[in-house]
């Protein structure tokens, strides 16, 4: 089995992160069908079915990636914040640039910070219905749009890309426009595209699904068993405490493991009370009833827990269920939560 890899969004402010976001939430397939887009604690499923509808005629085989799990919270502070393992969390990333502006001091940033965590990514060059002349399209592939274009706005688009790409050299890379790339081992795929009317999402979609099969498949296996997670944030629910959310990016998590969660000082052990998902808007009888519990689950997800002791959980940190090798366990988040407080302290790029 291979779990959907986990995609964080990054990129100069502005230049459009939460609204690729939002758009890709908001994608049209309808809710209830099967495969369609599921909310997550701080994050969103874009199950393998759904990005073959989105992509209809653009994709013609089958994948093994069993989807894209984005994270919600764009940002390079988000993207360092979480790790795995002492790297990165996110198995992928889209660095958002403005095609018209470019790249700027927050994109330099987030490629160095995707160097260093030798993190894959795609470029969305995003906004290119701000280009002089570019006609509507919503909702289509690039590919199909960029055919609708009149000749000198197609010069446009790839004059401005070209700009992109020349930057880019400079900073060691060799990219191109995805649809001109034979090896994407050896070229960063840019992805022309509009956040705000649709444009290019699918395009977008499948070079991250391509992407994931070609050179994640390995890291994207399921280890069965204990369950590995990332804590996104702590917060206090009401009836519920102090509770975290947390990305499960290996193995099961069930109600009544015991877990080790990193924390301020020594590490926490705990037994899980609850596993909580959101529970979808129309089984929503009262707004303070938003979630829904379940008994098990299995990676990659965003989930909240429930249980005693998490008032000094620490963000970032790790969360592992632990059987009988408690005292190795612990061991490990003491490790990786250590890790994780000394790059904090050295690492302000
Ligand atoms: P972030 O700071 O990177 O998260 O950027 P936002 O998503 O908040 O976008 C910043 C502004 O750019 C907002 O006013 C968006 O509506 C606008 N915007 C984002 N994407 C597009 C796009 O594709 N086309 C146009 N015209 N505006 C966009």
């Amino acid at each position: 089995m291979i779990r959907q890899p986990i995609v964080s969004v990054l990129g100069h402010v502005d230049h459009g992160k939460t609204t690729l976001l939002d758009k890709i939430r908001g994608t049209s397939v309808a809710r209830r069908e099967a495969g369609a887009i599921t909310q997550h604690i701080g994050a969103t499923e874009v199950p393998i079915d759904a990005i073959y509808k989105i992509c209809g005629k653009l994709i013609n085989k089958k994948f093994k990636v069993p989807g894209l799990l984005f994270i919600d919270t764009p940002g390079h502070e988000a993207f360092t914040t979480l790790r795995a393992r002492g790297g990165a969390l996110a198995d992928l990333a889209v660095l958002v640039i403005d095609i018209n502006e470019g790249i700027m001091p927050q994109t330099v940033e987030s490629i160095n910070i995707l160097k260093r965590y030798k993190t894959p990514f795609v470029i969305a060059a995003n906004k290119i219905d701000l280009i002089y002349g570019w006609k509507n399209c919503k909702d289509e592939p690039f590919i199909f749009a960029i055919q609708k274009q009149k000749e000198e706005v197609q010069q446009s688009v790839d004059e401005k890309i070209y700009k992109i790409v020349e930057k880019l050299y400079e900073l060691g890379f060799s990219a191109d426009r995805y649809d001109r790339i034979a090896d994407f081992t050896q070229n960063l795929a840019i992805i022309p595209m509009s956040a705000k009317l649709g444009i290019g999402i699918a395009d977008l979609l499948l070079v991250l699904v391509g992407l994931a099969q070609r050179f994640l498949e390995e890291n994207l296996k399921t280890e069965e068993g204990p369950g590995e997670g990332t804590v996104l944030e702590v917060k206090e629910e009401r009836g519920l405490g102090k509770t975290i959310d947390v990305i499960l990016y290996s193995g099961t998590m069930r109600k009544g493991d015991t877990i080790v969660v990193g924390s301020h000082d020594e590490p926490i052990i705990t037994k899980i009370k609850a596993i909580l998902k959101p529970k979808p808007l129309d089984e929503m009888r009262d707004p303070r009833d938003r979630f829904l519990s379940v008994d098990e689950v299995h990676a990659a997800a965003g989930i909240k827990i429930a249980a005693p002791n998490l008032e000094n959980a620490l963000a970032g940190s790790p969360v592992i269920v632990a059987d009988d090798n408690l005292e190795e366990v612990v061991n490990r988040v003491r490790k990786e939560t250590g890790i994780h407080i000394e790059t904090q302290e050295e690492g302000v790029i």
